[in-house]
């Protein structure tokens, strides 16, 4: 469970074409970068995946099901957003169990999901503080608690780390990694950030003005990039 297929997909915004049509397969399990520079329309690609946009055109099959009709709550994603968004008088144990507590599951389920994901993320000794007691890296991985406890089939990250200081940066880059290896779900995770995306993914998927220039790997990327702006992009002399 947890692929995801992109089919002829379009968006525009009154007169404005973001993305005038994308073919893309995301395979269950597999961890895929969306990168490009801002403005490129990466979190609007995200944002249709998850089903918060509505495509102007063409299909979204999650699992081979078509997601455009399927309400957001339903398609059993999980979005990380750079904001933390997490709630300032609520204690983390309370910030990871929200969602769940808003889909009625009983107190000894909730109390589980929220020991495990806690255990997975480090966060056990944290349960009971507020969000302003923690470090930064300690809000993003509550923020991920609250994605896992969904268990969703896919996690969607719209640059999660962009908050962060370099080297908190790349700690969590290496936590995420290390969940991806250890919950083996489909995690799609957009960022503007090169390093992010060679170091990370599974396949990277390299956007400009809303179409899509190449998709490869991190190593097929370096040495074979299609254009001038992959190379560009990735770093790589053509
Ligand atoms: P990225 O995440 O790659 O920086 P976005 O997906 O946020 O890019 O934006 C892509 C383009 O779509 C931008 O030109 C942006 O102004 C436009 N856009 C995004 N959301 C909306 C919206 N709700 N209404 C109008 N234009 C939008
Ligand atoms: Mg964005």
């Amino acid at each position: 469970m947890g692929s995801i297929a992109l089919r002829n997909v379009s968006k525009v915004f009154g007169a404005h074409t973001v993305i005038p049509a994308i073919d893309l397969d995301i395979s269950d399990g597999e961890f895929v970068v969306f990168v490009g520079p801002s403005g490129c329309g990466k979190s609007t690609l995200l944002r249709l995946i998850a089903g918060l946009e509505d495509v102007s055109g063409g299909k979204i099959l999650i699992d081979g099901k078509d997601a455009t009709e399927l309400a957001p709550a339903k398609r059993r994603l999980s979005m990380v957003f750079q904001s933390y968004a997490l709630y300032p008088h609520m204690s983390v144990r309370s910030n990871i169990a929200f969602p769940l507590k808003m889909a009625g599951e009983d107190q000894a389920s909730i109390d589980r999901k929220v020991a495990d994901a806690a255990r997975v993320l480090n966060l056990t000794d944290y349960l009971d503080r507020k969000p302003r007691q923690l470090s930064g890296g300690q809000r993003q991985r509550v923020a991920i608690g609250r994605a896992i406890v969904r268990q969703p089939v896919a996690f969607l990250f719209d640059e999660p780390l962009s908050n962060l200081d370099a080297a908190l940066r790349v700690n969590m880059r290496l936590e995420i990694s290390q969940l991806h290896q250890q919950l083996k779900t489909t995690m799609v995770y957009v960022t503007h950030d090169q390093v992010e995306a060679m170091t990370m993914a599974d396949k990277i998927v390299v956007l400009n003005k809303g179409n899509v220039e190449q998709v490869g790997t991190p190593l097929e990327l370096y040495r074979r990039p299609d254009n001038l702006f992959v190379a560009g992009f990735i770093g790589s002399p053509k």
